[in-house]
């Protein structure tokens, strides 16, 4: 069978599960991470190497990678804030290291105390380490804030495309484009993936899109019309927007792939097996809310999908 046409890469169990107060057991983690598996997801970003005082949630960080890493044929990804948390992660084994860099001055002090030029410095030390100690390892960039700020209102585009080309040219393997404050319209989403592909070429990655104003499928849609095909996202909108109480913060995976799927793009991730990786989700998290239109109208009468299970 083909390939799936797009890529849906799951990110819950590291930006969900990190907007989160309750720590989800260990135990819980490893099973929703099989769920997500066994539904098909391809790509999962499991945890974050960030120090445990900050952030007890992803204490077990490095034994939920070991854990993944047993699945054959999945990309298992880890967000690092820093250079020290690139050296764990590549000592952890995954595949591919994700970064946040903020194209909004304001945001990326408040965020990470440097500015955005300091974190491209960063980059260049981290694709560094890379080379020597993992060497098939994949760097990503999200660019966040890359559709607009709480903190500064606006972000100039062009501070968006040269950032990005410096990420590349620090040796960063993707960039993708983050809508952190969930402040995206479609129309704006089709002009800065259609610049950032015109300027970075096969170097431009990820749409990662907030649901905060409820257009998280509009924007989505509008990167895939403009040739994006690797989509970020999140089971039951795990890590809901703190700014708009009742509204999911992540694109949610079932809705996601719900409108793909429909459309005839095909996945790779079974619905009706999505739909089930919520149970281990909430028993990690009980009383958490989970978000999604689609688990909660069910699967159309007479719904099938061809999907690849190896
Ligand atoms: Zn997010």
């Amino acid at each position: 069978m083909a390939p799936p046409d797009i890529l849906i890469s799951e990110v819950g169990p590291r930006d969900g599960l990190q907007s989160v107060k309750a720590t989800m057991p260990t135990a819980h983690k490893l099973r929703w991470i099989d769920a997500l598996v066994a539904a098909g997801l391809r790509e999962i970003e499991v945890g974050s190497f960030v120090p445990a005082r900050l952030l007890p949630q992803m204490a077990d960080v490095a034994e939920v990678v070991r854990h993944a890493l047993t699945h054959p044929g999945i990309t298992v990804m880890a967000l690092v804030p820093n250079l020290r948390g690139a050296e764990s992660a590549l000592a952890s084994g995954v595949h591919k290291i994700t970064l946040p860099v903020s194209a909004s001055a304001a945001h990326s002090q408040a965020n990470v105390r440097k500015t955005p030029d300091e974190m491209v410095q960063e980059l260049r030390a981290i694709t560094r380490l890379r080379a020597e100690t993992g060497p098939r390892v994949l760097v990503e960039v999200g660019i966040s804030t890359a559709f607009g700020c709480t903190l500064q209102g606006e972000v100039p585009e062009d501070d968006v495309i040269r950032l990005a080309a410096a990420c590349v040219a620090a040796g960063v393997d993707e960039v993708g484009l983050s809508d952190t404050t969930g402040m995206a319209n479609p129309a704006q989403v089709r002009r800065l993936f259609t610049r950032l592909r015109s300027e970075i070429g096969p170097h431009a990655g990820a749409a990662h899109m907030h649901n905060t104003r409820g257009l998280g499928l509009a924007n989505c849609l509008a990167a895939y019309d403009v040739g994006v095909r690797t989509f970020d996202a999140s089971l039951g909108g795990l890590g809901g927007c703190p700014y708009a109480p009742g509204a999911s913060g992540n694109v949610v995976t079932e809705d996601l792939v719900f409108m793909f799927e429909a459309m005839g793009v095909t996945t790779g991730v079974d619905l009706a097996r999505l739909f089930a990786a919520r149970i281990p989700l909430q028993a990690g998290l009980p009383g958490e809310p989970v978000y999604g239109m689609t688990p909660e109208a069910g699967l159309p009468k007479g719904w099938t999908q061809e999907t690849t299970h190896a």
